[in-house]
């Protein structure tokens, strides 16, 4: 039995609009109810502009709802940032930071996104980070020397940070909307040498949550969530489904 409560994210990335976001969150209000988010966390993470939205469908619900960044800077001349402020306005419980999709194509660094974590955290946000490898680093062995470096930079705000404001996200670069997921065992490993990096940068690393991301379903989630350091998912293409989303967050309150 985990003592950890698993948590269930999803990601909608740059999808959706107000039409298909109305079906969506008319969907996850009907199947994720009180019993259901008394075993498992769940919080949706909408485009910037749709987070009033979230925040008319989901306020009287249990659900959170977060953003999927957040600006490094904390106000001022900085033309087209959202800052944590503003996100603490638009009720968000959560953002994700350093995502490999903003590490990749947008080339953010393991110094701007625990900037970013910072900024958040002072506005009692909690952070989502995720961190993991290319499969050019899985294949030449460098797994965790890359999680050892993205983990490390986190080391100025892991000492002291509150656990239910401090989530990382392992997401190997090559499973994120491929289809092809880490095995449970893989991603098992890479969650204990997180757990282990976490602590030797002073966080309370035994009560952090991990969470596991990369092709997520329903057919998958279960043998996942089933495995002692994995604590739940960062849920990308399947979360756009209601049937999928719901079921992998019920595998996770199984689990
Ligand atoms: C993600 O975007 O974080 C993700 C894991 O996407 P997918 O589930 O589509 O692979």
């Amino acid at each position: 039995m985990k003592t950890r409560k698993p948590f269930v994210v999803g990601n909608w990335k740059m999808n959706g609009d107000l039409i298909a976001n109305e079906h969506l969150f008319t969907a996850l209000r009907a199947s994720i109810d009180r019993s259901l988010l008394s075993q498992v966390e769940v919080a949706i993470a909408p485009p910037y502009p749709y987070l009033g939205q979230a925040s008319a469908w989901l306020g009287d619900t249990e659900m959170a709802w977060g953003a999927q960044d957040v600006a490094s800077f904390e106000n001022g001349a900085f033309t087209g940032e959202v800052s944590a402020s503003m996100l603490r306005d638009l009720g968000c419980r959560w953002v994700i930071v350093g995502h490999s999709e903003r590490r990749t194509l947008l080339g953010e660094t393991d110094d701007l996104i625990a900037h970013k974590a910072e900024r958040a955290l002072a506005q009692d946000i909690g952070v989502i980070v995720c961190v993991g490898e290319t499969l050019e680093d899985r294949e030449s062995d460098r797994t965790e020397s890359v999680l050892a470096a993205q983990i490390d930079a986190l080391a100025r705000f892991t000492s002291g940070v509150r656990v239910d404001r401090f989530v990382v996200a392992y997401e190997p670069v090559w499973a994120i909307g491929t289809g092809r997921t880490a095995s449970p065992e893989q991603a098992q490993a890479a969650h204990v040498f997180i757990r282990s990096r976490l602590a030797q940068a002073g966080a309370d690393a035994a009560r952090v949550r991990i969470l596991y991301g990369g092709s997520v379903k329903p057919a998958s989630a279960p043998s996942l969530f089933v495995m002692p350091d994995i604590d739940g998912g960062l849920i990308g293409g399947a979360s756009l489904v209601a049937e999928e989303f719901v079921a992998i967050c019920r595998s996770a309150a199984l689990a």
